[in-house]
Parts: structure tokens; sequence; C-alpha cells
């Protein structure tokens, strides 16, 4: 039997707590269903600092190139400490470190709200009755963010410039991403752009449309970015997989992120074209309840799944996890960021072992 590494990185904060629940829970998930995984530990994030003096040392970096996936926590400290060392570009030297060096360039944030925790959700009633259930897919490694970048001035007047470009292979990699992952959901995929005023989102449009000849089982269709924040809000219903670029995924999935209505509730993975990778909840380390035992840990156990899905093609697994997960929220069972006043308030261990008991 194949036996599947995976880099444990749970980083600060609440990271090690959610991280080990997570980790108990997936091995739960692998002896049930007979596979063979081996969890291995490595510092990332301000831990990482403390013992190396770097934020992505090369011994975690050598662990998650023999890994068959990485599992991530959340790495970054208190906002009053950011002036500290340890705080100092602590994200952009794990996270976006790791992003680069393996080539991880789409990413995939789902955001559903349960029904049972539909009064959790900032928008009005009537608008989610019918329930949300989206998944957000944003290129990663291309656009403004990596483009060329200059300040100047010029006759006493200040200028700045960030160029964004992307070439065809950067729009077709996380277009296959989206059709792929909409062939695994309700067949449906929105392609977001500007394209009446951008050149790459024109580009953009006409290799999305290119790539989805490939997939003729799947409904195509375009909306420009600033209908799509309002479609958001309005309807959002109407989505299933919804591809981006990386400026206007960055926007949209935090508006989305905002929909379940805890951060503790919405995972994420980045992933390259080999389906290698990274997996983690879309918050940051909640330095504000960190220690305390009480930290939701579903989005990262929902990081779990989306890690069997994607980078393992373990589909029966994956869906017997989030199916405890829905079935110990149908049970009542709360964390404190989603308590409502007829649930059961549980802590952090206590709501995984409520998920470990609907494994079956
Ligand atoms: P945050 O996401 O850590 O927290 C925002 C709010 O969500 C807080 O009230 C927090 O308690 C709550 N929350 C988050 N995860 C939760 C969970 N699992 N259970 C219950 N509640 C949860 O954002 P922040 O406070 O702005 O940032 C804190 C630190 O995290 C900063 O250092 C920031 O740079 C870092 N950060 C890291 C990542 C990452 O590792 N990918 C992402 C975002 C922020």
């Amino acid at each position: 039997m194949e036996t599947k590494t995976i880099a444990v990185l749970a980083g600060d904060g609440v990271g090690p707590e959610v991280m080990h629940e997570a980790v108990r829970v997936a091995n739960a998930v692998v002896e049930r269903f007979k596979r063979s995984t081996r969890f291995v530990e490595g510092l990332v994030g301000g831990s990482a600092f403390e013992e190396y003096g770097e934020h992505l040392p090369p011994t975690t970096l050598d662990l998650c190139k023999r890994s068959d996936a990485i599992l991530f926590g959340s790495v970054g400290g208190p906002l009053h400490q950011a002036h500290l060392p340890k705080w100092q570009g602590c994200e952009a030297n794990s996270i976006l470190a790791l992003r680069r060096n393996f080539a991880l360039a789409a990413n995939i944030r789902p955001a559903r709200v349960y029904q049972q925790l539909l009064a959790g959700c900032p928008l009005k009633n009537e608008i989610v009755s019918e329930g949300i259930d989206l998944v957000i897919i944003r290129e990663l490694l291309g656009d403004v963010y990596f483009g060329e970048k200059s300040t100047w001035s010029e006759g006493g007047r200040r200028y700045a410039r960030d160029v964004g470009a992307y070439s065809e292979d950067q729009v077709a990699v996380v277009a296959r991403v989206a059709f792929e992952t909409a062939r695994k959901r309700r067949g449906k995929v929105t392609s977001v752009d500007k394209a009446n005023v951008m050149q790459t989102s024109k580009l953009w449009r006409e290799v999305v449309r290119e790539t989805h000849r490939d997939y003729a089982d799947v409904i195509l269709e375009d909306m420009l970015v600033d209908n799509c924040a309002l479609q958001l809000v309005r309807n959002p219903g109407q989505f299933d997989v919804i591809v981006t670029s990386n400026l206007f995924g960055d926007i949209l999935s935090d508006l989305a992120a905002a929909l379940p209505g805890s951060l503790g509730l919405t995972p994420s993975a980045s992933l390259n074209d080999e389906r290698f990778g990274l997996f983690e909840p879309s918050g940051g380390s909640a330095p504000d309840i960190a220690g305390r035992g009480i930290a939701n840990p579903i989005a990262q156990i929902l990081s779990v799944a989306m890690m069997f899905r994607f980078s393992f093609d373990w589909v029966d697994e994956a869906d017997a996890l989030e199916r405890a997960v829905e079935g110990a929220l149908k049970d009542g069972y709360r964390t404190a960021d989603i308590f409502v006043a007829d649930g059961e308030k549980v802590s952090t261990a206590e709501m995984a072992d409520r998920i470990i008991e609907r494994l079956g």
C-alpha cells in the first residue's frame, strides 16, 4: 500500500491547537478507509524563527520537498507585536515563499453556508435560504503582485506603477483547475474579469474560452468583476465555481469568506499543475483566542478533506469527512465563534471528538 507523507506545519497562535485535532481526525479517516499516511511535523513562522532565526528554515523546506502534500496551520503574531523581528515578514517569508517554491498557481477557497448556521451569515435570510455552496479559484503567481513596480517623481508630482501581466499558460493552468473542479460539483464555471477595459482580462477571457473546448460538459459564463461583487451579495446561490485573476480573486475571496460567518469554518488549498498542494484555513493565527482551547478546528479539518480530494484523489475519504463535519453541526455542536443559544458549546478538542464519532 502506498504511504502518503504529509508535512505538518502548524505555525503560530491557534495553529498548533487546531492542527493537533485535524491530524487526529485525519488519522481516524485513514484508519477507517485502510489508507497509509505519515504525518511529519516541521517548524514555520514565529515558532521557527525562535529556533532557527528564520521563518522557513531549510529543514522545513526539505521536509515539504520530500512530502506528498503540505498541511499548513497559520503564522503571525498579535498586531501589537508586529514590530518585533520574530513577526516581521513572517507571512511573506513562509507562505509566499512556499507558494513560489512549489509554483502553487491555483488557490481554491470554498465558501459554504451550512443550513444549520444560516443565522451566522451576514446576508438576509431570504437571500441565503436556498443555501450557498461556491468555490473561488484564484490565480496566485501573476498579475500586479508580481509585475514590475516603480515609483518616481516628475514635475513635482509623485507617480507609482504596478504592472500586471499574464501569459496564456498561466491562465490555462487555473482554467483547467476550475473546469476539473466544476466537473466534480454542479458543473458551472463563472470566469470573472474586466474585459471591457483591461488587456490582461481580454487574454484571460480568450484563454478560458479556448480551454473550455475540452470541457463541453461544463457550463461557462463570463462576468465582469464589479458585477460579480454585487452578485455575491445579492444572489450568491447562483455560483458554483468562480475562476479569476490574482487581484480580483484576493478581494472576492475575502468577500466570500465572510458569508459562512466565521473564519474558523473556511478551508483553502493552493495547488500546482501536478496537484501538489498546500492546505490551510483561510483565516490567520487568531492570537486573540490562542491557548484557550476554544478555537474552531473545522477550517483545519476541512483542509484535510481538501488534501484528500485534490492531491490524493481520495474522494470517498473527503466525502466522509465533510459529511461528519456537517453531521456534528447538524447535531448542534458549536465552538464559541459559531455558538447560538440552542446549540451545545464545545471546546476545540470536543468538536474534533464529535466529528470523529460521526465518521461511522
Ligand atoms: P485572524 O484570521 O487571525 O482573526 C480574525 C478573527 O477571526 C479573530 O477574531 C479570530 O479570533 C477569528 N478566528 C480566526 N480563526 C479562527 C478559528 N479557527 N476559530 C475561531 N475564531 C477564529 O486575522 P488577524 O487577527 O487579522 O491576524 C492575526 C495574525 O494572523 C496576524 O499576524 C496576521 O498577519 C496573520 N495571518 C496569517 C494568515 C496565514 O497564516 N495564512 C492569514 C491571515 C492573517
